[in-house]
């Protein structure tokens, strides 16, 4: 009994279903025999031996076969030891071929059942395990038999379809897959290098790249020249657009390299006929599969605009403006961090500005004093109001064909005649047929005529205003009945005065 008690220190296994046995028995050997405990040691030699001899069987098959247990048990005599270490299980062949050791024939079922499900996924038809699968009855060590997904690996190696490997997805989408991660991170590499420049600082892709290591299909695809291009290769995105002035359906559609018919399809309900600026658009947009943003670090010279000092001057007249001296564009160095995707600037931070040459300033002189009313505005009024008793051009006057110089307009006798607009009056006085005659230089190149007049309210070099009274309806001159003969001159020639007159 002493022996068997005594449990060796250095052992392996300790008899857990006896923890108050045990510890009477640590205290033993101080009260045995020098023989007895000679006895002893011998024994546990042996015993140690062969409870390793059955380590290296179960590191081997990871169970051992009950009639061998069973021997051993006999041996040792330790049943109690035996039935709370091991536990039945099962060891698993497919046709002949060792899997595993599961705990249930249903633990393996199931195994097989999720792979079966994810070969279905992966292959995209309904997949089914074949082979012989024998269970053979074992047990193991207590806690050392493995979880059945253990053995999905070994299965998985059985389908052909199906291969374990390196694979690269885009925002979820299959490119490719390799046996060497390094190919497709040195393809994920040579993408975003075609962006990048000495400028770059930084570079990413901005779609979810990603490699796993997982089962896939075997007829994926594994070139890497193809899955390059499939990389770089162009897709339809959509985009809006905002109808401007201007736009049509038809340019519309050939500026975005589309047909008629394929924008609208992109629109429906949109009339092809009737665009409204506002409205917005469908539109198709290539953009690459992979979009890459990468961030330059750029030094570049842009110029500076001359400032503007605006200087007062009393002598012009408000409105107007002289420059003075035109000042010089300065030169500055430009430090910025811009952002590209695909090439295309999305975002510049100025980091850093260095004026190289300063702007030199513009000398603008701008008018303060009032512009006086008799400035012309450029546009006329009527001298007086009445009928048009003769047009401008050629007319039958006193039995002959003659060209009338002007409009003339009936009045009464001694009605105010005013100026068509502001000037000053270059003549004032009797002039032949005209009569009593008014000219008006309005300064812009325009020059008015008032004849037949009664009497003059202005003379020669006078400042007259728009609409001011400047004499008095009459019929002086080579007239018949009182009215005012009105011209126009402009550049220098006669003009149609109703032209001119609103
Ligand atoms: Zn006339």
């Amino acid at each position: 009994m002493d022996e068997i008690l005594h449990q060796p220190r250095g052992a392996e296994r300790k008899p857990v279903a006896a923890p108050a046995v045990f510890t009477q028995a640590l205290a033993l050997p101080s009260r045995l025999s020098a023989a007895a405990e000679e006895r002893a040691e011998r024994f546990m030699q042996g015993h140690i031996r062969l409870v390793r001899r059955v380590d290296a069987i179960r590191g081997m098959f990871r169970s051992f076969n009950p009639i061998t247990f069973l021997a051993i048990a006999t041996v040792v005599g330790v049943a109690s030891v035996v039935t709370t270490s091991y536990t039945p299980s099962y060891r698993v062949s497919i046709d002949g071929q060792p899997i595993g050791i599961v705990a249930s024939q249903q633990a393996f079922q199931s195994a097989v059942q999720r792979v079966e499900a994810r070969a279905t996924t992966i292959l995209g038809y309904t997949y089914h395990l074949e082979g012989d699968v024998t269970y053979e009855f074992a047990l193991t060590k207590r806690g050392g038999i493995p979880s059945a997904s253990t053995l999905e690996p070994a299965l998985f190696d059985r389908i052909g379809d199906v291969m374990k490997s390196y694979v690269l997805l885009v925002d979820g989408q299959v490119v490719g897959a390799s046996d060497n991660r390094d190919d497709l991170e040195e393809l994920l590499d040579t993408v975003q290098a075609s962006y990048t420049t000495e400028n770059t600082i930084s570079s990413k892709f901005t779609d979810n790249v990603t490699i796993t290591r997982e089962y896939i299909s075997s007829d994926v695809e594994q070139d890497l020249t193809a899955m390059q291009a499939t990389l770089t290769s162009n897709i339809n995105g959509e985009t809006t657009y905002e109808v401007q002035a201007g736009d049509t359906f038809m340019a519309l559609a050939n500026n975005n390299g589309m047909t008629m018919s394929e924008l609208e399809a992109l629109n429906p309900g949109v009339d092809v006929n009737k665009l409204m600026i506002g409205q917005v658009l469908n539109m198709k947009e290539e953009i690459p599969f992979l979009s890459v943003e990468t961030v330059d670090h750029v030094t570049y010279t842009e110029s500076i605009a001359a400032p503007v000092r605006e200087v007062e001057d009393s002598s012009m007249y408000k409105g107007d403006t002289k420059v003075l001296s035109a000042g010089s564009a300065g030169t500055q160095q430009i430090t910025a961090d811009v952002t590209y995707v695909n090439g295309n600037e999305t975002a510049r931070t100025i980091t850093e500005t260095t004026v190289l040459t300063q702007p030199t300033e513009k000398v603008v002189a701008v008018g303060t004093k009032e512009k006086p009313t008799w400035v012309a505005t450029g546009s006329l009024q009527w001298p007086v109001y009445g009928n048009i008793t003769s047009y401008f051009g050629y007319r039958s006057i006193f039995g002959s064909y003659s060209y009338h110089r002007g409009l003339d307009i009936s009045c009464s006798y001694g009605t105010s005649i005013a100026a068509a607009d502001g000037g000053t009056v270059t003549f004032a006085g009797w002039n032949g047929t005209y009569g009593q005659l008014v000219t008006i230089d309005h300064g812009n190149g325009m020059v008015t005529y008032y004849a037949h007049n009664s009497s003059l309210l202005v003379s020669v070099g006078d400042k007259v205003y728009k609409g001011q009274t400047i004499a008095r309806a009459g019929s002086t001159g080579r007239s018949t009945g009182t009215h005012c003969h009105f011209e126009v001159h402009v550049g220098g020639s006669l003009v149609n005065p109703l032209n001119y007159l609103p």
